[in-house]
């Protein structure tokens, strides 16, 4: 299907994209979720900013003491390819490498798939167990905790902004896994999950059975907690997937109650592969 009529600029300033988004068009950085999008009419904007000319906004992997700092125009291709990222977040790498095929992971980027926040989104299910902070600029320049940037599906708190970058702390004891079931290679995942551990404890999100992804805080706290054991691990899982916090998304993928087993699958697993030593280069 052919998108609704809309409206396209390119601006090269800051400035002119705010300007633009504050009148209501929707921003364009890679086009791998909007365009198809638009093409099925789900979207229908009225006006586009391409904001890849936009010279503040970078592509690049800034690195520093404490921080990495991936600039918006930053895609997946060049989150797998970085040094930095392969050796210090490369939970990060594996989210990116299992998303798409290649000349999507060549064209989308990383923030693009946030702020889509799909709740099956890749890159916003392990962002989030990273404790990543997004940088957000409109009439002033905010961070913002990625465990409050979602809102909803597809939903953020973004409004008439536009997203400049992505925060991580370096923490040289940080230890990851990413772990996704599809249907097939390429496809969306039915459920996706991600355990962290550093020096501050174990982050677990998940992406596929609420409206958005989520942390799981009450599994954490447990994980957390000195005196828990592995051997009541499956248990822990079982029950802060039964209470009835969740939102599902209803799809023609799976009943509500397949993919919280699948969530369960996924937790359990990738808790033992970071205890192993979690994704690595
Ligand atoms: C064949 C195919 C397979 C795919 N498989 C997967 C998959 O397995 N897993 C997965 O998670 N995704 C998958 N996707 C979705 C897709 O790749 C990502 O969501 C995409 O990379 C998003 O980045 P983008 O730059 O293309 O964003 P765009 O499509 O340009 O934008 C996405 C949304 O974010 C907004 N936006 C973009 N950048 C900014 C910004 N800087 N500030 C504010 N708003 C912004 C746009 O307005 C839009 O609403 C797939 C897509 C295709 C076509």
């Amino acid at each position: 299907m052919r998108p609704a009529p809309f409206s396209y600029s390119k601006p090269e300033s800051l400035a002119q994209a705010l300007h633009a988004i504050a009148g209501g068009a929707m921003p364009l950085a890679g086009g791998q979720s909007l365009i198809q999008a638009m093409r099925l009419r789900t979207q229908e904007p009225f006006a586009v900013v391409d904001i890849n000319a936009v010279h503040e906004l970078s592509d690049r992997i800034e690195i520093t003491e404490h921080f990495v700092e991936i600039g918006a125009l930053c895609t997946h291709r060049q989150l797998i390819e970085s040094e930095v990222i392969r050796q210090e977040f490369p939970w990060l790498a594996k989210a990116a490498l299992d998303l798409g095929d290649v000349q999507v992971r060549n064209r989308g980027t990383v923030l693009g798939n946030v702020c889509w926040a799909d709740p099956r989104a890749n890159m916003a299910v392990a962002l989030l167990a990273s404790n990543a902070t997004i940088s957000v600029t409109g009439t002033k320049t905010e961070l913002i905790p990625i465990t409050e940037f979602f809102t909803g599906f597809r939903a953020t708190v973004l409004g008439p902004r536009l997203a400049t970058s992505i925060r991580l702390i370096r923490n040289s004891n940080s230890i990851g896994t990413y772990l996704e079931f599809a249907r097939q290679r390429q496809d969306l995942a039915l459920c996706n999950v991600c355990v962290v551990h550093d020096d501050h404890g174990t982050c677990v999100s998940v992406g596929g059975i609420h409206q958005r992804p989520i942390r799981l805080s009450a599994l954490e706290r447990i994980l957390n907690d000195p005196d828990s054991t592995i051997r009541d691990l499956h248990v822990q899982i079982q029950n802060t997937l039964s209470k009835p916090i969740f939102d599902p998304i209803i799809d023609h993928h799976g009943e509500p109650a397949y993919k919280l087993h699948l969530a369960a699958i996924l937790i359990e697993r990738a808790i033992s592969a970071c205890l192993k030593g979690g994704d690595r280069d």
